[in-house]
């Protein structure tokens, strides 16, 4: 089954909620960054958490950039989120890797740090930017997206995000969830709201269980009547990357310094970081730009 997202209101629209399976997604990220488990969950956990908050903080034609630095070994995490489902991301420690934490699970908290910040811009893509930063709760991600929306955003919600390897490191399955409670919604709503999401089991657990974000949403919310807004919105890793924007980008280097990679080289190598693409040019190509160049 393809990745895919869906936006929802329940409990006659006191409550929105966002949910996506991202296996896809993340074992594209993994396969491109070749990163270790611990580094693998955490990636997925920042994409899958950025593709979610996008959804319920921009509108159409917005990109949001997410850094996430917290004194772990990973080193920070940065995520481009498009209100379209489409992301793209990276870890600056790819390698790493940490025993499982105390419960088990993938140690994402150890490998990320708490001693940090979540810093947030969104750019409408019409001219306004603006930009949010909240001190990391934990490392673990969830509980970070989830203070940056009630304390930046000022919504309380609840960011669920959840993902399982395989025996060789590969992604079976990622998802996530976003649980927020809207203006006005009252006390008796939220009491109830807690309550339900307390007693779900882990997400981890659900997206291994269920097979669509809608089944996701319809556990996760019993009680509520939901009423789907969009569905089967498709997600995926993408990056906007060029052989020509790279290129471009070794002609801002300057002639010097293409003439000295002509000389010590004889070819330019161009590494994209968002997707860890390898633009490769000759010597031939470098000449040719060192002749276009001012
Ligand atoms: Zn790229």
């Amino acid at each position: 089954m393809p990745d895919s997202m869906i936006r929802a209101m329940a409990g006659g629209s006191r409550i929105r909620a966002v949910a996506a399976i991202t296996t896809q997604m993340a074992e594209e990220a993994r396969r491109r960054h070749h990163t270790f488990p611990t580094a693998t969950a955490a990636l997925s956990k920042a994409l899958t958490g950025g593709l979610l908050l996008s959804s319920v903080c921009q509108k159409d034609g917005g990109k949001m950039t997410i850094r996430i630095i917290g004194g772990g070994p990973i080193g920070g995490i940065v995520v481009d989120a498009c209100h379209d489902g489409t992301v793209r991301g990276y870890v600056a420690k790819p390698e790493t890797d940490l025993p499982p934490n105390a419960e088990g699970q993938l140690d994402v908290g150890g490998a990320v740090g708490s001693a940090g910040f979540l810093t947030v811009t969104h750019d409408s893509g019409r001219g306004s930017r603006y930009t949010g930063t909240v001190e990391l709760a934990s490392g673990e991600l969830g509980d970070d997206y989830t203070r940056y929306l009630a304390e930046s955003v000022q919504t309380p919600s609840a960011v669920s995000l959840g993902i399982y390897l395989d025996r060789e490191g590969k992604v079976e399955v990622a998802g996530g969830m976003i649980v927020q409670l809207m203006p006005g919604a009252g006390d008796e709503i939220a009491w109830r709201l807690e309550q339900t999401i307390q007693s779900l089991p882990s997400f981890t657990q659900m997206i291994r269980k269920y097979s669509t974000p809608y089944e996701i949403l319809k556990a996760a919310l019993s009680g509520f009547a939901i009423e789907v807004l969009m569905e089967d919105i498709p997600v995926s890793f993408s990056c906007p990357c060029t052989e020509e924007r790279a290129l471009w980008a070794v002609s801002t280097l300057g002639k010097a310094e293409i003439q000295s990679m002509i000389e010590e080289d004889g070819k330019a190598e161009v590494r994209c970081h968002f997707c860890n693409e390898e633009y490769l040019f000759s010597r031939s190509q470098l000449e040719a730009l060192l002749n276009g160049v001012q």
